[in-house]
């Protein structure tokens, strides 16, 4: 008894002396910490091939744990964002993930939830990269509106930053976009990569794109918003992974209940319209089996998903329509496919 009592009064000790001198400690802590971590790159230890980090996979219902749409693709030395939703970006940076090579960003369609939280790729790219030309910006007819619009809100910060930190560290003209409006077909083709917009069903939001990008003998395609569509199957088909978007109708139908009993009688259709232009697990799974695909990896997530508990509620029957490996990606989900080879890494950052 007295030996437990005198470790305790040792332990209460020891840890008041930490408290009190938690300023010293936490300074010594933080600087430790910081001199490891700032201007790492998070995807330097990946060898050659196509890498993708999901860095939103949320969608405009508000999740505390999921940022809006947000995908980086990473092919050899080009480094590419497909859409850029709220948090989207702070979270790829958050991670590690260096944005001063960024080449370019890709957008599906026009809905804000992909497009709202493209400041910080301009701002980290140009301030990152000493970079001086605009960053393109591409995508259906209207993203070079999308463009000028953050143009002109960021007028007068382009002038700021540069007179603050100088023309060698952030150069007059890297800290605009430059928008491109391009019909489906190659969007891009450099370095290896090349990747093809086609046309999905997210109506009445048209055009809406998804992607198709290939990589050194890897393919990856991504869906984008759309309802249930033969169109991907057939822009996927012999691809390796299947990045494609997924709503629960029968979870969305508890929200809607809730929100019809609390008299919320508009935002409660809003959740019943929604049904019409995204795809469910199950269809998404039944398109992975058409197209003989790997590996199904499911975004977009609708509606919030509190943990993992709840991942079989929301694949539903998915799981039975195709026999690969169905992933439900969270923010920091990476999957690695190596050049010359048939294997998919998965990673979390
Ligand atoms: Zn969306
Ligand atoms: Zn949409």
């Amino acid at each position: 008894m007295r030996r437990f009592l005198l470790l305790l009064l040792i332990l209460v000790v020891a840890l008041g002396g930490l408290w009190w001198q938690r300023a010293p400690l936490g300074e010594a802590l933080y600087g430790r910490m910081a001199e490891s971590r700032a201007g790492r790159n998070a995807l330097a230890g990946y060898g050659d091939g196509l890498t993708l980090i999901f860095c939103g996979t949320g969608s405009p219902v508000p999740d505390p744990n999921r940022a809006e749409a947000c995908l980086a693709v990473k092919a050899g030395d080009t480094l590419l964002l497909i859409d850029g939703g709220d948090g989207g970006v702070r979270k790829l940076a958050g991670l590690g993930v260096a944005l001063d090579g960024l080449d370019g960003v890709l957008l599906t369609h026009l809905h804000s939830d992909h497009i709202e939280g493209l400041a910080p790729a301009l701002l980290l790219r140009w301030a990152g990269g000493a970079a001086t030309n605009p960053l393109l910006l591409i995508g259906p007819p209207g993203t070079s509106d999308v463009a000028a619009g953050y143009n002109l809100m960021l007028k007068a910060d382009a002038t700021y930053r540069t007179a603050h930190h100088g023309e060698a560290i952030v150069p007059t003209g890297g800290g605009q976009f430059a928008g491109r409006d391009l019909g489906p077909g190659v969007v891009w083709n450099a370095g290896g990569l090349v990747i093809t917009a086609f046309a999905v069903n997210h109506a009445p939001v048209a055009p809406a794109y998804g992607y198709r990008i290939s990589y050194k003998g890897r393919t990856v395609v991504v869906s984008g918003d759309t309802a249930a569509t033969p169109a991907i199957a057939q822009a996927a088909r012999g691809a390796d992974v299947l990045v494609h978007e997924a709503l629960q109708p029968r979870l969305v139908a508890a929200i809607t209940r809730g929100l019809a009993n609390a008299n919320q009688p508009r935002t409660a259709q809003i959740t019943r319209d929604i049904l019409t232009y995204h795809a469910t697990p199950e269809q998404a799974a039944t398109v992975a089996a058409q197209a003989g695909v790997q590996m199904l990896m499911l975004t977009h997530i609708v509606p919030q998903v509190p943990n993992r508990f709840f991942e079989a509620a929301f694949l539903g029957d998915a799981p039975a329509r195709f026999s690969g490996p169905i992933r439900m990606a969270r923010d920091g989900s990476v999957l690695h496919l190596p050049a010359g080879s048939t294997a998919i890494a998965e990673d979390t950052l």
